[in-house]
């Protein structure tokens, strides 16, 4: 059974990690960036409310993201495990996290953090391209991540959960080191 949290500043790989393990492992990929965008495609109450804030890089009340987290962890494929992309983002999203994955007794996540230097995230970020990745608005992501999201390092090495993964070097090496890292995690439990 595998529940993983990727945590890690924008451009750190999550999103491209994510998905590849969740392929590998057939289970859900949980971006709540994605859930974001879709909804702001399809211009939902929720992608309207959403918008002003992911325009300018800034995080998506709490209250919002977690009811949105709440219905997709409570949907049945969420039953043999999941990876979670972007969620949670500050202290209180994790306080919440935690309070829901008891009720709905899902069990033993692991939290992955992907460590890259600053100036590879910015490039990375530059050539990414997303509607969202101007310099400006990168900039202002990196300082939330940095106020708001950065916390969650030690919040989660102080409920051992955390794996620290060197998110600098090839998507492939990347896949191995977290690979290895909850099969050592799973063997040592
Ligand atoms: P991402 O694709 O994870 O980089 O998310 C894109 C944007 O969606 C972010 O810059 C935020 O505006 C918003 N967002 C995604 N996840 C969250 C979250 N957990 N809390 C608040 N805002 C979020």
């Amino acid at each position: 059974m595998t529940r993983l949290i990727f945590l890690g500043p924008p451009g750190a790989g999550k999103g491209t990690q994510a998905k590849a393990l969740a392929a590998h492992w057939q289970i859900p990929h949980i971006s709540t960036g994605d859930i974001l965008r879709q909804a702001l495609l399809e211009q939902t109450p929720l992608g309207i409310k959403a918008q002003s804030y992911m325009d300018k890089g800034e995080l998506v009340p709490d209250h919002l993201v977690q009811q949105m987290v709440e219905e997709r962890l409570t949907q049945p494929d969420t039953e043999q495990g999941w990876i979670l992309d972007g969620f949670p983002r500050t202290v209180q999203q994790a306080a919440f996290l935690e309070t829901l994955l008891q009720k709905l007794e899902h069990q033993g996540e692991k939290v992955v953090n992907l460590d890259v230097p600053d100036e590879v995230v910015v490039g990375r970020l530059l050539e990414r391209g997303r509607q969202d990745d101007t310099e400006e608005v990168i900039r202002r992501r990196l300082e939330v991540y940095r106020s708001e999201t950065a916390p969650l390092i030690d919040y989660y090495i102080g409920k051992q959960k955390l794996l620290v993964i060197n998110g600098n070097q090839s998507l492939e090496e990347v896949t191995v080191e977290i690979n290895r890292a909850i099969a050592h995690r799973e063997s040592a439990v």
